[in-house]
C-alpha cells in the first residue's frame, strides 16, 4: 500500500506531462483541422452537430460543461457561431474568452466576401451581417483556418510540443495543396457552370471551382423562401438556362423540387460542412465527396 501511494504522488506529478490539451470547436469541420494538426498531443471535442444548420444551435446548458476547463477555442467567427458567446461567459474559463491565448477566431486573414457596405438590419433574421461566412469551403481557406489553429495551440502548450504541432500543420498543408490540384482538375470541364443554392454556402465555393453562382432559393441569407422570389427565380434561371440546384442537406427539399419541375434543373443534395454526410467525415473527404457529387451530376 507504501508503494501504491508512492506511485499515486508521482503520477500526480508527472501527469501535466502527458496530459492532453482540450481544445473545443464549434463545428465538426474546425474538429478535423485542430485533429490533424494536434495529433496525440490533444483531445477534441465538437459542440455543434454537422448534421445541423450551424447559424442556428441550441446554446444547451449541457455544452458549457465541455468548455470549462477548455484550453482551446476555437471558432468560425463572423457571427456563424455567435452562439457559442454565451456559452464561454457562462463556462466562466477566462482561459477562452475573447482575446485570451486560448481564443481561435479562424476567420483571422481570410479573404472575406460579401461584406455588407453600409449597416445591416438583423429585425427581419437576415443574417451573414460580417459578410459571408462560409469560407472554410475554400480549400485554400483550410490553410489559413490551419494557421490560426496552430498559432492558438503553440500559445497555450510547452515549448517541447511545439516542433510536433508544426510539423503536423506542415503535413497537413502540403496534403491539402496537393488535393486541391485533384479537386480543381475534377470540376475544371464545369468552369463557368451557373448554379443556385438554398443558402448562401457556396460563395467561396465557387471562388476556387470558378463556378458562376447565379442565386438562392432564400431571397436574403436566413430568409425563407418566398414565393414571389421563387418565381422571380424560375423566370430568371430559365431565360439563362441555369440547370443545377445544390441544395444543402439539413435545408428544406421541396422549394428545391418546385423550382427544378419548372426549370429541367437538377437538385443534387450536397455537404457543406465535415459531418453533413457519412462520406464527408473529415476535410479531405468533405471536398471528395462535393466534386465527385457534382462533376457525377453535371456529367449528364
Ligand atoms: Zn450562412
Amino acid at each position: 500500500m507504501k508503494n501504491l501511494g508512492k506511485i499515486l504522488v508521482l503520477l500526480l506529478i508527472l501527469s501535466p506531462l502527458w496530459a492532453k490539451i482540450k481544445v473545443v470547436c464549434t463545428i465538426p469541420t474546425l474538429s478535423s483541422i485542430a485533429s490533424e494538426i494536434g495529433g496525440d498531443k490533444v483531445e477534441v471535442i465538437t459542440l455543434a452537430s454537422g448534421e445541423k444548420d450551424p447559424h442556428y444551435v441550441e446554446p444547451r446548458p449541457s455544452l458549457v460543461v465541455h468548455l470549462r476547463d477548455a484550453d482551446l477555442l476555437v471558432k468560425v467567427g463572423m457571427d456563424l457561431d455567435m452562439w457559442v458567446d454565451a456559452l464561454v461567459d457562462a463556462s466562466r474559463n477566462t482561459k477562452i474568452f475573447w482575446g485570451s491565448p486560448g481564443y481561435v477566431d479562424c476567420s483571422v486573414g481570410i479573404k472575406k466576401l460579401e461584406v455588407p457596405k453600409g449597416r445591416v438590419s438583423m429585425k427581419e433574421g437576415e443574417i451573414h451581417v460580417y459578410g459571408n461566412p462560409h469560407y472554410w469551403l475554400n480549400p485554400q481557406n483550410g490553410e489559413i483556418i490551419a494557421k490560426n489553429i496552430l498559432a492558438g495551440l503553440l500559445r497555450v502548450s510547452p515549448a517541447s510540443d511545439h516542433a510536433y504541432f508544426q510539423a503536423r500543420a506542415d503535413r497537413f498543408i502540403s496534403r491539402l495543396r496537393d488535393k486541391m490540384k485533384q479537386w480543381r482538375a475534377k470540376l475544371s470541364p464545369y468552369k463557368g457552370t451557373k448554379f443556385v443554392s438554398y443558402h448562401r454556402s457556396f460563395s467561396y465555393f465557387a471562388q476556387f471551382f470558378d463556378l458562376d453562382y447565379f442565386g438562392t432559393l432564400e431571397p436574403k441569407p436566413g430568409i425563407p423562401p418566398s414565393t414571389a422570389h421563387i418565381a422571380e427565380l424560375i423566370r430568371d434561371m430559365k431565360r439563362e438556362g441555369v440547370r443545377l440546384i445544390l441544395l444543402e442537406t439539413y435545408y428544406p427539399r421541396k422549394f428545391a423540387d418546385m423550382v427544378a419541375k419548372e426549370t429541367d434543373a437538377k437538385v443534387v443534395v450536397v455537404p457543406t460542412a465535415v459531418g453533413a454526410t457519412k462520406e464527408a467525415h473529415d476535410y479531405f473527404s468533405l471536398f471528395d465527396t462535393l466534386t465527385s457529387l457534382i462533376s457525377n451530376a453535371l456529367k449528364g
